[in-house]
């Protein structure tokens, strides 16, 4: 495995065939992992990248508690397999005053509300990498739903020509997505956090009985208050748009985010489709 600091080394180095590309922010779980092994399936080289984008970040948010853990990132890469692992500073990604890019519709509701610029800087960053790496297909993780539509649009509306492939989430046993904030749990609260997957199971199970959305909501807020989230938003929406729906069609998707003391937690789970 090659590690690349900067973007005149990964030029240098640029791979012959299909490029696969996993972009994280590090602190590697399973479930990065597993968009690893995707990649590699399906091309001759794999390119992992590891960057903190701070554009992402709203100014209260855990930018700078963000684990690092990058010798354990970087053994992990090379016994997955990773051919090209690229790791930039921020000097390197930004200069002063950067271009950004801005994705309407999609990216406005439910966690760009919550978290305003949070997709801008998103849709910034993977544009820039998608420029870097130039790979042939990229591996995203349903477990950020909303990033995938944003991505998506992103690819279709400024014509980059890149596959995009949406890999199911990774679970703990518990039926807890995996995710690098799980870190910030304590042990007590991993348990409470399962609920989140649970609930998510059980709406599903009432909507593909007919039942109503709006009880279903009601139900699953209230069940979540109960196991000690702050919930923000229970929704059932169409996983392409993210615009809200009350009738279940071929792309329903019910999503979630709740915060568990200070941690947000988001999940998602395929209704139909
Ligand atoms: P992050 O490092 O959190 O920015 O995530 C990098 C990529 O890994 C994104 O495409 C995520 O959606 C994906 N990812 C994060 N958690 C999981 C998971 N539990 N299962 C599958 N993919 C995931």
């Amino acid at each position: 495995m090659i590690v690349v600091r900067t973007i005149s080394d990964y030029r240098k180095n640029y791979p012959s065939g299909s490029i696969g590309f996993v972009p994280t922010m590090g602190a590697l779980h399973e479930g990065h992992l597993s968009l690893v092994r995707e990649s590699k399936r399906e091309n001759q080289t794999t390119v992992l990248s590891i960057f903190v984008n701070p554009t992402q970040f709203g100014p209260n948010e855990d930018l700078t508690k963000y684990p690092r853990p990058f010798e354990r990132d970087t053994e992990l890469a090379q016994q997955e397999g990773v051919d090209i692992l690229f790791a930039p500073n921020v000097d390197e990604m930004y200069p002063e005053d950067p271009s950004t890019v801005h994705v309407p519709g999609v990216s406005e509701y439910f966690d760009g509300a919550a978290r305003p610029g949070h997709f801008d800087g998103v849709a910034t960053v993977v544009a820039k990498l998608f420029n870097i790496v130039r790979p042939t297909s990229a591996y995203f993780g349903q477990k950020d739903l909303q990033q995938c539509a944003v991505v998506q649009k992103l690819v279709n509306d400024l014509n980059f020509e890149i596959r995009l492939k949406i890999c199911q989430t990774c679970r703990e046993k518990s039926g807890l997505a995996l995710s690098s904030r799980n870190q910030y749990l304590s042990n007590t609260e991993k348990i409470v956090a399962s609920t989140i997957y649970a609930t998510l199971l059980n709406a599903q199970q009432r909507l593909l009985r007919a039942e109503p959305f709006e009880g279903v909501q009601a139900w699953a807020l209230s069940e979540l208050k109960t196991a000690g989230f702050q919930p923000e938003y229970f929704e059932l929406v169409n996983r392409n748009t993210m615009s809200p729906i009350s009738v279940i069609d071929g792309c329903s998707s019910l999503i979630v985010a709740a915060k568990l003391g200070a941690t947000r937690l988001i999940d998602n789970l395929t209704v139909t489709g």
